[in-house]
């Protein structure tokens, strides 16, 4: 009688996981305007709701996929993985967090690059992974984006990077805040090979990687309504003790100043970029 109860139990426990499951898997409830989707149309709509274009959170890895020809990508640098110089500790240790994040992402670092091709002209791009501490930059993720403009100066490719990013790895301290410098000076190389470099900055994209290549771009592209920006608005606040206007570091409002040369839905990508590689020649 025992047996046959915890067999029963275990058999409602499946059946309840499962159930929630495919609740939790059919529909996706929006951030911004609460409306219900099916996660199918979403996917369709390149991960942005039907309802109002709010753009959810997708990984790196799907965002060049949104752009490439389909299975085109050959990722570079797979491998590289930090070596914790500074043997940094905070509540935690360093390399336990770096563990922890490399079994969550089944990637070594947060930046993913390599080549692929959109609509067979063949370009070298990378993007950051947020899910693998906050997207931040170090060491591993500079030298990934270093590398990643040298091989298409090699392989005469533009380069296009897609930034997510909370900013240098402060576990790496100033070895990560060096890997700014680093990579501008990559991108300098880049230029003086006549190659363009195009920018996208998703949501969010903060901290040294905007402070560095990530504002370099020579086109660059905000997703819409992305946080963009150096230190966060409260620092901000707090420094110049005045109060900051609506929708300040948001992707429209750079824009309108400047900061930014479009705004572009997800949908739009491939076909802007693939005109513009045209242009460029
Ligand atoms: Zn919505």
């Amino acid at each position: 009688m025992g047996l046959k109860n915890l067999l029963f139990d275990k058999i409602k426990k499946v059946k309840t996981n499962r159930k929630k499951e495919i609740k939790e898997n059919l529909w996706i409830k929006c951030d911004k305007c609460h409306e219900i989707s099916y996660t199918d149309e979403i996917k369709k709509n390149f991960h942005a709701c039907p309802s109002c274009g709010y753009h959810f959170r997708i990984s790196g890895r799907e965002k060049i996929d949104l752009i490439l020809d389909e299975n085109s990508f050959v990722e570079i640098d797979k491998n590289l993985t930090s070596l914790d110089p500074l043997k940094f500790r905070d509540s935690k240790k360093y390399s336990d967090r770096l563990k922890a994040a490399i079994k969550k992402t089944q990637i070594n670092d947060a930046f993913i690059s390599g080549a692929g091709s959109i609509n067979g002209k063949s370009v070298s791009i990378g993007a950051f992974e947020f899910s693998f501490l906050g997207g931040s930059m170090g060491s591993v993720v500079g030298e990934k984006i270093s590398r990643l403009i040298e091989s298409a100066i090699v392989n005469k490719n533009h380069v296009i990077t897609i930034s997510c990013s909370g900013g240098a790895r402060m576990q790496e301290s100033i070895l990560s805040l060096m890997q700014m410098a680093k990579t501008s000076a990559a991108l300098k190389r880049l230029e003086r090979s006549g190659l363009a470099h195009i920018s996208i900055l998703t949501n969010p994209t903060t901290g040294g990687v905007t402070a560095s290549f990530a504002m370099l771009g020579d086109v660059i592209i905000a997703e819409p309504e992305a946080l963009i920006g150096f230190a966060g608005p409260r620092v901000i606040e707090q420094t110049i003790r005045q109060k900051l206007p609506e929708g300040f570091q948001k992707s429209e409002f750079l824009l309108e100043h400047g900061m930014v040369d479009m705004v572009l839905h997800r949908k739009d990508w491939k076909p802007t970029i693939s005109k513009m590689l045209d242009f460029f020649g």
